[in-house]
């Protein structure tokens, strides 16, 4: 009689404890008398299963991962793109530079060149007309050669990009 009521006692004290226990949240002098109840009492072990059950599904549920993992990879997706934008507008910035650069410098040589084309046209005996048609095809060759170089470094990066 004696038994039975400590028995009871403590069944009624650990039944608080088998939610608790189920979730590993017990200090181990609790689970160390959670864990002796529960090999005599069989109502108390039907009840840890299934709190058991409804907390190792809470844990093997992927869904509170889920919102880490994909915070991280569109974090990491937007830092890479903004990262690829702003090499892309460095590129083009630097191309247009170049281009400027040497058109700038095309246009600058062209009134040394037209002076120079005259003594030029002097000494090699041929007219100051034909020493023009020379200069303007230097320029056009140094814009479309500039262009095309600009062009070929464009390609080179890109394709360092990818290879990266
Ligand atoms: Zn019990």
């Amino acid at each position: 009689m004696n038994q039975h009521n400590n028995e009871q006692t403590e069944h009624n004290a650990l039944r608080d404890l088998l939610s608790l226990a189920a979730a590993s949240a017990l200090d181990a002098g609790e689970q160390q008398r959670v864990n002796e109840h529960l090999r005599e009492c069989g109502e108390c072990q039907a009840e840890f299963q299934a709190w058991s059950r409804i907390t190792g599904g809470l844990r093997d549920m992927p869904a509170p991962q889920v919102p880490a993992g994909l915070v991280g990879r569109t974090r990491a997706r937007l830092e890479s793109a903004q990262t690829a934008k702003a090499e892309r507008w460095r590129h083009q910035v630097m191309l247009g530079s170049l281009l400027l650069f040497a058109w700038l410098i095309t246009l600058l040589s062209f009134p040394v060149l037209r002076l120079a084309g005259d003594d030029l046209a002097g000494m090699l005996n041929i007219s100051t007309s034909g020493v023009s048609t020379g200069v303007a095809l230097y320029l056009l060759l140094g814009w479309v050669g500039t262009g095309v170089a600009a062009g070929l470094l464009g390609l080179r990066r890109q394709h360092e990009g990818r290879t990266i």
